[in-house]
């Protein structure tokens, strides 16, 4: 997608099935849909909401694209069916692959079917510390208060425990 407009930043996760091939599956599946499309390192992270459940790999991907955040979600979603992703489950529960859609370029949409920035994004090391890694001077918008905060910010003030990083790779990074 050369010359694409809009910056989009997307996170990527999975506890169940091979991690790490789950998530080259979904980087894999992102990257046409993209220009300029960068992958953080992977890390290990304990779950949350949801304790006694496997460990997650998680990582994020930063592109350029034309296509529209509805229409994003719509295809992230086919990804996630793809991968063996049966929605319906216990919410925040074991998952073969979660792709969460963070950043839109400067949008804030408040639906609950699609709420960008992502509404858990703030509190979130495991969203935070890999996307500060392709992403740390992104304003994120629609958070009370002003000057806007950067990725960077908001990576600096959350909790990285339970954040580890791996050496495995994603086929972007
Ligand atoms: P989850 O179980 O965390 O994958 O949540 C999936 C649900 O969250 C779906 O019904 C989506 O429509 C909704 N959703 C709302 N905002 C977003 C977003 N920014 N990225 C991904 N899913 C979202």
């Amino acid at each position: 997608m050369p010359g694409a407009s809009t910056r989009v930043a997307v996170a990527l996760g999975s506890n169940s099935g091979d991690r790490l091939a789950n998530l080259r599956f979904g980087a894999e599946s992102l990257v046409g849909l993209f220009s300029e499309f960068r992958c953080s390192r992977v890390f290990e992270t304990e779950p949350r909401y949801v304790y006694n459940q496997a460990r997650f790999l998680n990582a994020c991907c930063t592109g350029r694209t034309d296509i529209s955040a509805e229409e994003l979600l719509g295809v992230m979603q086919q990804i996630e069916r793809r991968a063996g992703r049966r929605h319906g489950g216990l919410r925040y529960g074991p998952r073969p692959l979660d792709l969460d859609l963070l950043l839109h370029g400067d949008q804030v949409i408040a639906d609950p079917h699609l709420t960008v920035p992502h509404p858990r994004m703030r509190d979130r090391g495991f969203v935070l510390i890999p996307l500060a890694e392709l992403a740390s001077d992104w304003p994120v918008p629609g958070l009370p208060g002003s000057p806007v905060p950067t990725i960077g910010e908001l990576a600096a003030a959350v909790s990285a425990e339970g954040v580890v990083l791996t050496r495995h790779e994603l086929p972007c990074g």
